[in-house]
């Protein structure tokens, strides 16, 4: 199975056709539509107007790519304050598509798209999924959930611009999902990673193989996971299992997405310009060092971002990808600089914590890190799910691979943390985005 849909993955698609100009010809196209992009902005939207003038840019100062640097950062603060509509760059009568992400803390955030933003959005989708090798034919099901979140219908109507057929099953239901993906004939699916893996598991327990079904690739997003997590899905499920990086800010998923070669995402450059800078002094670092995403939509007409900070910690890659794609690349998305915890001083990230565990055999990937106060000292518990014969086993064989995540951990994060094995399934399953952090901090 593999073999034949790794030649049909490899194989030119016409959508992707836009991945491969000549890097003088995307770089015009950048700057002229990076030219009218802020035109527009400046001539729409307030903020972005006063702010400009607060830093002395105008227009006709932006002259080259390189300019881009002199203009004003855009933060996701920006679009709460001017909840819910002040940041859009169009009549509302333009407008036909809006979405919304829940905060954790406050308001939401809301997007907004014009027909030509939608259509943008579906030509993205559909090259993130031509380069996951999906095709005319394939039987696509469609597991992120549908609603304000961008993940559903972004991938919705990339699906069927492609050709492919899309099931909108959404999210949840985790025995209809295996059902369908059997009966349907499925060869192709989106989910988050940590709902692909609770599917899995329930197929398992449903006495289905899903490395027996016609499943062979996958787009997983909307929550950072690890090459550790990857190899994981890859291995359990019999599939290759690719990084859909996106957020609804900038458009939805389809900012950046793999090719066959796993690289890390090629970034969809002629309408998203991306920049890596120093998360503390906002400067621009060099080629290949890690800092935060920043990003500038190309084309979007309803709510066009000028240089905004994603929070993302990666790098840009520039070298040339054996796909043949001009498009740089970034680095796959572990890190979120909101995801960073501070334990005793130091800086953890959940997925640190993720490839320090996954590597380890014995375990399973499900965790949660439990996060407590005790006489002032804050204290981390990870908890970890074991495979059933490794919790069958006797104490010492239990006892030692603790000790072995201990030191695996301590060795990743600098400092001495708890764990603790548990029985597989007793952690919490998600529908969507997988709720690894538990502070328990704040109520001490
Ligand atoms: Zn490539």
């Amino acid at each position: 199975m593999i073999a034949t849909a790794e030649k049909a993955a490899l194989r030119f698609h016409p959508v992707s056709a836009p991945d491969y100009l000549p890097v003088a010809n995307l770089q015009q196209l950048q700057l002229d539509r990076l030219q009218a992009t802020l035109r527009r902005t400046y001539d729409n939207v307030e903020l972005f107007r006063k702010r400009m003038q607060a830093h002395g840019v105008r227009l006709e100062d932006i002259r080259t790519l390189d300019d881009i640097v002199q203009l004003p950062f855009t933060v996701k603060a920006d679009l709460r304050e001017t909840y819910p509509y002040g940041l859009f760059a169009c009549p509302l009568s333009d407008i036909v598509r809006l979405h919304a992400s829940s905060g954790t803390t406050g308001k939401p955030i809301v997007v907004a798209y014009t027909q030509d933003d939608l259509a943008v959005w579906t030509s993205v989708m559909a090259r993130a999924l031509a380069s996951y090798g999906v095709r005319s034919g394939d039987i696509f099901q469609n597991a992120h959930g549908y609603g304000l979140f961008t993940g559903g219908l972004g991938f919705h109507y990339g699906v069927e611009a492609l050709g492919a057929t899309v099931i909108p099953i959404s999210g949840g239901n985790t025995d209809r999902q295996v059902m369908i993906m059997r009966d349907f004939k499925v060869t192709a699916i989106c989910a988050t990673p940590s709902y692909f893996l609770h599917v899995l598991e329930r197929a398992a327990e449903m006495g289905i193989d899903v490395r027996e079904l016609p499943l062979r690739t996958g787009g997983f997003g909307a929550e950072p996971w690890s090459e550790s997590m990857r190899r994981r899905i890859e291995a359990a499920a019999g599939i290759k299992a690719y990084d859909c990086y996106g957020l609804s800010e900038i458009t939805g998923p389809g900012v950046a997405a793999e090719c066959w070669f796993q690289r890390g995402p090629h970034v969809f450059e002629d309408h998203f310009y991306p920049e890596i800078i120093d998360p503390e002094t906002g400067r621009n670092v060099p080629e290949g060092t890690e800092g935060e995403l920043v990003i500038t939509t190309l084309s979007k007409q309803a709510m066009p971002m000028i240089r905004y900070r994603t929070r993302d910690i990666t790098a840009l890659i520039t070298e040339p990808c054996p796909c043949g794609r001009t498009l740089r690349r970034i680095r796959r998305i572990g890190r979120r600089s909101d995801d960073m915890l501070i334990i005793r001083g130091v800086n953890v990230f959940p997925s640190q914590i993720e490839a320090a565990l996954l590597a380890v055999e014995g375990t399973l990937p499900h965790y949660q890190i439990i996060l407590t106060r005790e006489k002032g000292l804050d204290q981390m518990e990870v908890q970890v799910e074991v495979t059933p014969e490794v919790f069958s086993d006797r104490i010492r064989a239990l006892v030692q691979l603790n000790n072995q995540l201990m030191n695996a951990l301590e060795q990743t994060l600098g400092i001495r943390v708890s764990v603790s094995l548990v029985e597989p399934r007793s952690i919490q399953r998600s529908e969507g985005k997988a709720r690894r952090v538990i502070d328990r901090r704040r109520l001490e």
